[in-house]
């Protein structure tokens, strides 16, 4: 039924009933109760707006309680799976909280009854625990920040044309206290969730200027730029621009010193991006679009904002070589590149075959392992003779 009327006295559900919905009272008053011994205790009363019976559906477990309606009652059932579907695609920190919240109200209720908690009722469920180990690894983020456990690496960005390094990508290194190194695919993306990647992308920029300079301090000419990664959440937090023009102009360096790459990992608010892209090109800085033709970043980009390169995803440089088609697309992709008078980098090159190819495209820029694996900053001074 899509609603449920209830005369004065009438049972909703009764405490151990297997629970099959819960439901929205639309009108009426609701009163809850639970045995103790032989008699039944008030617990609650409910009213028009409350939602009730959710917390049986959520966890899956017998009633704890019995509803009755004091007065008319009027009610929308709400499905199990419709509170399933919510639940399978809520952020597994919420689900946590709600988890905790859950049994410590159980908890409560069994002490209240002088009964003993049912089997296994504190045992957290893999949601639950997928939910705590995110917020566990975030406090640890958190700590290794405050803590100088972040680390630099440097990639070379090749300049085909030249025959020489233009540039490194900074990519951030977390080594966790037990875990060992940890992906930045999956630290960034939970930074990328809270505030947490304004200090992050910080601890970068301070490590680049500081990378920067001592590539200038053992007398490297023309000096290198190093590009950093922002993503759309680190634009929306004011300062980012000014924090590199100020980093920068502090250390005597230039501020195109510094590149700039947008990585999306949701959809670009195009308005924000035009406005930091605007921005960056008064103050000198570039800006690059990151991993160009994959996920989030598409051709629409490409018509709406004003890179100065792209940055084609290494999917492409991947099956260039086993497949026409893929070697199609690039040199179609790096066509239309310059054609919007924009500067083409390929990712991912790992073989002397694929940057013969990028070389007979016309194509300006490469990077992948071929030319240099992330390295820290003391690989990248040996190897300029220090
Ligand atoms: P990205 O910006 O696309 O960085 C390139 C990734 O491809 C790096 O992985 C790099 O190690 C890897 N790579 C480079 N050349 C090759 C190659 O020839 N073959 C293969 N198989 N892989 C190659 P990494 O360092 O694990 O970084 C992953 C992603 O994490 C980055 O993708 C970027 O989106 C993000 N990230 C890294 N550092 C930062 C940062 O400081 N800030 C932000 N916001 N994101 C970052
Ligand atoms: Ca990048
Ligand atoms: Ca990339
Ligand atoms: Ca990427």
């Amino acid at each position: 039924p899509h609603r449920i009327q209830l005369q004065p006295g009438e049972r909703l559900f009764r405490e151990g009933d297997a629970p099959t919905t819960a439901f929205l009272l639309e009108s009426g008053d609701l009163a809850i109760s639970a045995l103790r011994g032989d008699s039944s205790v008030h617990l609650a009363q409910i009213g028009a707006g409350d939602i009730v019976g959710e917390m049986a559906v959520i966890d899956d477990s017998p009633r704890t309680a019995t509803a009755t309606a004091v007065t008319e009652c009027v009610l929308i059932p709400i499905g199990r799976e419709q509170i399933a579907e919510r639940l399978a695609h809520a952020d597994p920190v919420i689900r946590s909280l709600l988890q905790g919240q859950l049994k410590r109200y159980r908890g409560a209720l069994a002490a209240m009854h002088g009964l003993a908690l049912p089997e296994g009722q504190f045992d957290a469920d893999p949601h639950e625990l997928a939910g705590l180990g995110k917020i566990r690894l975030e406090s640890q983020l958190r700590e290794a920040i405050a803590t100088n456990g972040l680390d630099l690496r440097l990639q070379p960005l090749f300049d085909i044309r030249d025959n020489r390094i233009a540039g490194y990508e900074a990519l951030v290194r977390w080594t966790h206290p037990e875990r060992g190194p940890v992906s930045p695919m999956e630290f960034i993306a939970l930074a990328e969730e809270t505030s947490l990647i304004v200090p992050v992308g910080d601890y970068v920029l301070d490590a680049a200027v500081a990378a920067l300079c001592a590539l200038r301090d053992i007398g490297i000419a023309p000096l290198p730029f190093i590009a950093i990664n922002v993503s759309p959440r680190q634009l929306r937090e004011a300062g980012l621009i000014e924090r590199i023009v100020e980093r920068t102009r502090a250390a005597g360096l230039e501020p195109g010193a510094i590149k700039v790459e947008i990585t999306e990992s949701q959809a670009l608010d195009y308005v924000q991006v035009a406005e930091a892209i605007a921005h960056c090109r008064r103050e000198g800085i570039h800006v690059a679009l990151d991993d160009f033709g994959t996920g989030f970043s598409n051709l629409a980009h490409l018509h709406e904002l004003d890179f100065d390169t792209i940055k084609i995803d290494q999917a492409f440089a991947r099956n260039m070589m086993g497949s026409a088609r893929a070697r199609a697309m690039v040199e179609a992709i790096v066509d239309l590149v310059h054609a919007i008078g924009a500067q083409a980098l390929v990712e991912g090159i790992e073989t002397e075959e694929q940057l013969d190819v990028l070389r007979a495209l016309g194509c300006r820029y490469a990077q992948g392992y071929l030319i240099g694996r992330p390295q820290p900053l003391a690989d990248v001074l040996r190897r300029n003779g220090h």
